[in-house]
């Protein structure tokens, strides 16, 4: 059996990596672990929630085409490494990328198969709400997080699935039966 390849974007600040810490404890998902040459904040561990490189290595892994795709974001380099997704999927397991928009444009260029899903906040408001009372951004940098975010929302519509996120229940449970669903 050949699993799924599912990829989850949507706003920066929606949360994410909630969901995507949720479902690595499904032994039904793999979740990618992405290269990346930003610096670790304090409590991210190397290798579990990103392999944290330099940007000449960076630079070395895209000419070696060890990522499946590869964005800027916000000053840093950020990649999916191919192999790892590759094998993870023939061993059977649906594997979540949980990556920018861009990112995912490519992953559906490259492979149609993948299922898109935008995770989309209940309201801007609330988004706007846990953008400015994350406490670790400047103002002005709150605001370009902001008009970034109101960007993002507009490709929703690029997506073949939307997912609210009220609760992360409710969305791991969309996630598994998106995953599930028998074609
Ligand atoms: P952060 O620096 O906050 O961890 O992540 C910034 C953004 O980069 C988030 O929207 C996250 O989903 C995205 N991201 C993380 N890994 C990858 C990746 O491998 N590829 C792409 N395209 N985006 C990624």
């Amino acid at each position: 059996m050949i699993g799924k390849l599912l990829v989850l974007s949507g706003p920066g600040g929606v949360g994410k990596s909630t969901i995507s810490r949720e479902i690595r404890k499904d032994s039904r998902f793999w979740l990618s672990v992405s290269y990346t040459t930003r610096a670790a904040r304090t409590n991210e561990v190397d290798g579990l929630d990103y392999h944290f490189i330099s940007a000449a290595k960076f630079d070395e892994l895209i000419v070696a085409d060890a990522f499946l795709e590869y964005a800027a974001f916000a000053g840093a380099k950020y990649g999916t490494p191919r192999a790892a997704v590759e094998t993870a999927l023939k061993s059977g397991k649906h594997v979540l990328l949980e990556i920018e928009i861009s990112g995912a444009r490519q992953v559906r260029d490259r492979f149609p198969s993948a299922i898109l899903i935008f995770l989309m906040p209940p309201s801007f408001e609330e988004l706007s709400m846990r953008i400015t009372t994350r406490g670790t951004d400047h103002p002005e940098r709150i605001a370009a997080r902001l008009e970034i975010a109101a960007a993002e929302m507009a490709t929703a519509s690029e997506f073949d699935h939307i997912l609210v996120n009220h609760e992360v229940d409710e969305v791991v449970a969309g996630l598994v039966a998106l995953a599930t669903a028998v074609e």
